[in-house]
């Protein structure tokens, strides 16, 4: 070995040096300055052709501008979602306090799969996981959880538990020819059918129970179903609440589910199944629990405070859950991924041990603290702890408080506006989050009117797709007409949840997650929806 060279490269990539590193970092930074003078998405485009047939590598070392240099194109093509334009999905600007904890951990690197290997991070897990837990299931006796790469995992936890409580020893012996059912809502998210899929129980076997007018899952409907499900012999593992649907902010009713449940299990001498909830989205609406509504410090309009009392009404059912999953990613303007997977009770856990034997390189751990011994994942970061405790304890509860109210009042103003107009129909006028799902025709038309007659079953279906596409063509001409420096970027949804006789409802629709976003931009919004033809 050229000891030399060696040197020289370790001293290049691996002896911090402080001033390179700083400057580095303040280069990026003022791009991102320069970025927000820029209309949203519209940075640099896109470059496929030549991504994957010429990968170039760099033969000789380099220094880290040349680290720099090779990321800066698709760095500066890489919108972050700072402006308030966007309203598209239930993606929102990632907060500093937040950037702090997150390159605090990168500084560091932990690896959480067991202790020996992160120290004090995973003390920080056990600390983010607890503080959550708290806001979530409010006072709870053995709350244990662990951060996972999304929301998608973190419900594949929930479905796994619910397996391994109607076919204990599953992990180990499969599912044999047992026929295993899930249930979720028609406004369940996709990675649900995804979970079931890749547990082995088939995707056919997850059960959609549609949803009512406010998105929120028909409990006669489950009942009916669990009966079916029982009385042809299939083991119910699992029933996944959401709260908080990705399109609508619908939210299924946690307490009633938890009552039904328990009693059709018992009427069929069946073990309960998994109450799992998805509140990936709608968790952060728990920061609201504890407002004071006479006080109202914040000074919430008279219409904001009745969907502050409803929120509150849902949170408290959450204590009903067995687990629950939290994104902080998408509602707590942290940075990815930082997803919670969080158990109501520490044994529920144990389902999921690896029996030591199979952890050999592990033989230190520790059943009480090692997450290794139950986790999906064997390596795993820790930006999740980080982003959370830097987070809320930068922005504090109140902090919070105000960010999550704020978004439901924009919403709620928004709705209020397309409500006036005669050729608009808001579709989630009974939900309470941070989301507007609504339909816009061509002027003339009365959607209210059509709304109602689709509803009760009196839409012929011709005239249903023709309206359909409709919705359709004029989202599509926003699109192509809005000026991207005054125009906020909505979405379209081609089904928002709630399916009234079956008909899938499709929609446009904006979500408020970016602080920024003012009154202005919702005035555009109505503004480009009356302009249209
Ligand atoms: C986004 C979302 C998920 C999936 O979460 P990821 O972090 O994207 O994997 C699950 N459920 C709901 C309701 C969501 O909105």
């Amino acid at each position: 070995m050229d000891r030399a060279k060696l040197d020289e490269l370790i001293k290049t990539f691996f002896v911090c040096d402080k001033p390179q590193i700083t400057q580095i970092f303040d280069e990026l930074l003022s791009a991102m300055a320069a970025e927000e003078m820029l209309p949203p998405g519209t940075l640099m485009s896109r470059n496929y052709e030549t991504a994957q047939a010429n990968p170039e590598i760099h033969t000789l070392p380099g220094n880290l501008k040349d680290a720099r240099d090779s990321i800066f194109p698709f760095f500066w093509g890489t919108d972050g979602w700072y402006s308030k334009l966007h309203l598209e999905n239930v993606k929102g600007p990632a907060n500093y306090a937040s950037l702090v904890g997150s390159l605090a951990c990168l500084l560091k690197n932990p690896n959480l799969c067991v202790d020996t290997y992160s120290q004090r991070s995973n003390e920080l897990e056990v600390k983010a996981i607890t503080a959550l837990a708290n806001l979530v299931f409010y006072h709870t006796d053995s709350p244990w959880g662990v951060f996972t790469m999304g929301g998608t995992i973190s419900n594949l936890y929930g479905g796994k538990i619910g397996i391994e409580k109607v076919l204990p020893g599953a992990m180990r012996t499969g599912l044999h020819d047992q026929r295993i059912a899930g249930i979720v809502s028609e406004a369940a998210h996709y990675s649900n059918a995804t979970l079931t899929g890749w547990l082995g129980i088939g995707t056919e076997n997850l059960h959609c129970i549609p949803t009512d007018r406010s998105v929120s899952m028909r409990l006669d409907l489950l009942a009916e179903r669990l009966d079916q499900l029982y009385g042809s012999g299939s083991r119910v593992a699992f029933v996944i609440a959401t709260f908080g649907s990705t399109d609508a902010s619908g939210i299924d009713d946690v307490a009633a589910i938890r009552e039904i449940i328990d009693q059709k299990a018992a009427q069929h001498g069946q073990p309960v199944p998994q109450l799992h909830v998805d509140a990936a989205v709608g968790w952060a609406l728990c920061f609201l629990t504890e407002y004071h509504l006479q006080k109202n410090s914040f000074g919430l309009s008279e219409e904001s405070l009745p969907l502050v009392a409803e929120t509150q009404r849902q949170t408290q059912k959450l204590k009903f859950a067995d687990s629950v999953t939290i994104d902080f990613h998408k509602m707590g303007w942290g940075h990815y991924p930082s997803s919670a997977f969080i158990v109501n009770r520490r044994s529920d856990l144990e389902n999921l041990f690896h029996p030591m034997e199979q952890v050999p390189y592990f033989s230190e751990a520790d059943y009480r603290r090692d997450p290794a011994l139950f986790t999906l994942e064997c390596s795993r970061p820790a930006i999740g702890p980080y982003s959370v405790m830097a987070s809320l304890n930068g922005l504090g509860l109140v902090g919070c408080q105000m960010l999550v109210a704020n978004a439901l009042e924009m919403a709620h103003s928004l709705k209020q506006q397309i409500d006036r107009l005669d050729n608009c129909k808001v579709l989630n006028a009974d939900t309470v989050g941070p989301s507007v799902v609504w339909w816009v025709l061509p002027k003339g038309r009365n959607a209210k009117e059509i709304f109602d007659r689709l509803e009760r079953g009196e839409l012929p279906e011709d005239e249903c797709r023709h309206y359909s596409s409709e919705i359709r063509r004029l989202f599509n001409k926003r699109e192509a007409t809005l000026n991207p420096a005054t125009d906020a970027r909505l979405s379209f949804t081609n089904a928002m949840g709630y399916r009234p006789g079956g008909i899938a409802l499709p929609a446009w629709k904006a979500v408020f997650f970016n602080p920024k976003t003012d009154q202005t931009v919702i005035d555009q919004i109505i503004t480009s929806i009356e302009e249209l033809l």
